[in-house]
């Protein structure tokens, strides 16, 4: 493993931050004023994917609200865990596009490498909740063997660190992947995809911000907020941080049954995102994997909801409705 310097004696504020988060629903619960009444289901879910939830992104859910559309992303359900629930465990086919140590490849000019397991929220939906992450960990013989990977493909122009949340890893961690990305020659651009700034916003430490002006790629960093309420004040101000530094921010979302499946929230988070200097990406529809299909939204409905946004809003501010499908060359539009 990459060792994490200096961590022991003055903890980051971040590393606090996540140790702080939530765990537990009933902890959740009773910060919210809410009774945690069915908690049994609840229990059994959680133990089938961990319940993860900072303190920060706690807050800015609604008191006593069990619906609020926070809550509702983070929170276990008795739907996931139905001996009726319906989806798979590799919905979008990652085993099958797997390169070695870390690394998917699926599209043109560009691979995707799973940096790491963890997240700092554990979202319901996730497509990843089954992944068999725990064969991967940041051993330098297996970063020597993504590079070699990456160093095989001429056409390649973007890395993009993915996981679990790549900023999880921490600066020392980084800043080593960053140089070993040197070696491959043909490398233009470095994207991230990450929850963080939103969720952990201490993440965005001035460490993070020099690392990567320094890196002679450009860097494109796309966050995921899926409702207005998600932009704080402090998530506001990291990803200002973020773009001040020189990094291009986009945002994807995923189209959500309960939390964002309403033109009206997904026009509030659009002039949200761009007074954030976010740029709106992709609005997916939900991958179907197992314990996560209770959010799925018609795809009649998806199309209804995104002629009303073409409707709404200038061109800039529209997420590209898509869809991934197992082994075609790019994320699918549907309309
Ligand atoms: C989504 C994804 C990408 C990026 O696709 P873009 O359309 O460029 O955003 C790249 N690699 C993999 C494996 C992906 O799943
Ligand atoms: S990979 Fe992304 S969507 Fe999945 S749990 Fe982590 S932050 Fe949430």
């Amino acid at each position: 493993m990459i060792p994490a310097k200096g961590s022991q004696a003055h903890p980051e504020p971040w590393k606090e931050e996540l140790r702080r988060a939530f765990t537990h629903v009933d902890d959740l619960l009773r910060f919210l004023e809410i009774d945690p009444d069915c908690a049994g289901d609840l229990t059994l879910a959680a133990r089938d994917f961990a319940v993860r939830v900072p303190r920060g992104f706690a807050e800015l859910m609604r008191k006593g609200d069990r619906g609020d559309p926070l809550l509702l992303q983070v929170l276990p359900s008795a739907q996931e865990v139905s001996p009726l629930a319906e989806g798979d465990e590799d919905p979008v086919g990652d085993a099958a596009a797997a390169q070695g140590a870390g690394v998917l490849k699926k599209y043109r000019g560009r691979a995707l490498l799973l940096a790491t397991s963890a997240c700092a929220v554990n979202c319901r939906y996730c497509f990843r909740r089954h992944f068999p992450y725990r064969q991967l960990s940041l051993r330098h013989d297996i970063i020597d063997e993504m590079v070699a990977t990456l160093r095989r493909d001429p056409n390649l122009r973007e890395v993009i660190l993915s996981g679990g949340d790549p900023l999880m890893l921490d600066d020392d961690q980084l800043e080593e992947i960053l140089s070993r990305l040197r070696e491959v020659t043909q490398l233009r651009r470095l994207r991230l995809h990450t929850r963080l700034p939103v969720v952990l916003p201490e993440r965005v430490t001035p460490r993070l911000g020099r690392l990567l002006r320094h890196t002679s790629l450009l860097s494109i960093i796309v966050v995921q907020v899926n409702h207005p309420n998600e932009l704080g004040s402090a998530a506001r101000e990291a990803l200002r941080a973020l773009r001040e530094q020189g990094s291009t921010l986009l945002n994807q979302s995923v189209l959500l049954r309960g939390v964002n499946d309403d033109p009206e929230i997904l026009t509030a988070l659009s002039e949200s995102l761009i007074h954030a200097h976010v740029i709106p990406y992709y609005l997916h529809q939900l991958d179907p994997v197992r314990g996560g299909t209770h959010f799925a939204v018609s795809d009649r409905r998806a199309r209804e909801i995104a002629n009303r946004l073409r409707a709404d809003l200038p061109g800039y501010l529209i997420p590209r409705l898509v869809r991934e499908i197992p082994g075609a060359a790019s994320k699918q539009p549907l309309c």
